[in-house]
């Protein structure tokens, strides 16, 4: 996730709450993409380093947990950007300029300029994220799914040309972090190739009942307190046919009708149905619900958030703790890469004149 900041709703639904599940069933790598928004944040670095404590104090308040995954900042992790510069010589130019949202960025992001060689590269990056955790699956939205496809290209094209060495390192599997759920599999390549991991995400309006987000200025935050998330409800547009209180409405067609369908029980969702339809309840009453649904979410997740936003020193640690686990596995795969590539860092006696 790029260091963005703080984090909204949309980013839970679509991301996090998943997230927090995966934690439980996989060994995951979880980590701030500082890198990644200097792709299109470079002129101003100001905030960089305090965006991505935000999101660390978001994920930890979402549930996610030290103990059950690794979380760290990418840049903590220089082997990241060694991969890219490995891989970065094997990517042909057509692959990168061929990504959708490379055109679309460059098309919609007009304020700033884009056409530099860091911004062409970041797919590739991405690539060198992924493939550095020889991650089996990587979990995407739909517009991502382009991404891991080129890593799986990318990978391919590696294992092509730099075959492992026999008798180093483990093919697939890590050498130093496991929890016993990959299988030790022996290959002659270095990489394996990533799947997407594609989770239903349900839409998720903002107040104005375009898409949810920042730079539209219609998000509800994670760290919204109570009156603010009722406040925002409350200017939600509705279901444009229910003019006057007495004109049914339709759920369906209705943002707020759409942040029941997550967030509130299905006794409370009934209500909601049955009232909008019949012109039974008014659009007041129906949202304050809706709110009632966000705050039992929100509320304990602010408490959890609290105890770091207190002592910021232990959010530091944890994600200390987590970068120096993913330089141990980013180490490893890196010996195999080096290797693969005859750059290793160890001795070799001279192998006399080439044949
Ligand atoms: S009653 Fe609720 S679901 Fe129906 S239009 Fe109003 S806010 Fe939307």
């Amino acid at each position: 996730m790029r260091s963005t900041g703080k984090l909204h709703l949309g980013n839970y639904v679509g991301a996090l709450q998943n997230w927090v599940r995966m934690q439980d069933e996989y060994d995951c790598f979880f980590f701030i993409a500082d890198w990644h928004a200097l792709t299109t944040d470079y002129a101003d670095t100001s905030r960089v380093k305090e965006n991505s404590i935000e999101v660390l104090l978001d994920w930890l308040a979402a549930g996610l947990d030290p103990a059950k995954c690794v979380m760290f900042i990418q840049s903590h992790v220089p082997a990241h950007a060694e991969l890219h510069l490995l891989l970065s010589m094997i990517t042909p130019l057509g692959w990168l300029e061929r990504v959708p949202t490379y055109k679309e960025q460059k098309e919609n992001i007009k304020e700033k300029d884009l056409g530099t060689y860091g911004f062409l590269g970041y797919p590739v990056l991405q690539s060198a994220d992924i493939l550095i955790y020889k991650a089996d699956v990587v979990p995407v939205g739909e517009d991502q799914v382009a991404h891991v496809e080129l890593t799986r290209e990318i990978a391919r094209r590696f294992n092509g040309f730099y075959p492992r060495k026999e008798g180093r390192g483990t093919g697939y599997t890590y050498d130093t972090y496991s929890s016993g759920t990959n299988i030790a599999t022996t290959s002659r390549d270095v990489f394996p190739e990533p799947q997407s991991l594609l989770t239903p995400t349900p839409k998720l309006p903002g107040t104005d009942g375009r898409k949810m987000s920042k730079s539209y200025g219609n998000a509800i935050m994670l760290t919204d307190p109570e009156p603010v998330v009722r406040q925002k409800l409350k200017t939600m547009v509705t279901d444009p046919a229910r003019i006057r209180r007495s004109d049914p409405g339709n759920p369906d067609l209705c943002p707020v009708g759409d942040l029941h369908k997550i967030f509130s029980s299905a006794e409370t969702m009934a209500k909601v149905n049955e009232g909008c339809r019949s012109a039974g309840i008014g659009c007041i009453e129906c949202k304050g619900w809706a709110a009632d649904g966000l705050v039992k979410i929100l509320n304990p997740m602010q408490a959890r958030r609290q105890k770091y936003a207190d002592n910021p020193r232990l959010a530091w640690d944890i994600l200390e703790a987590g970068s120096a686990r993913a330089r141990d596995v980013a180490g490893a795969t890196m010996n195999e890469v080096r290797d693969a590539m005859n750059i290793s860092l160890e001795y070799e006696p001279p192998k006399g004149p080439a044949q």
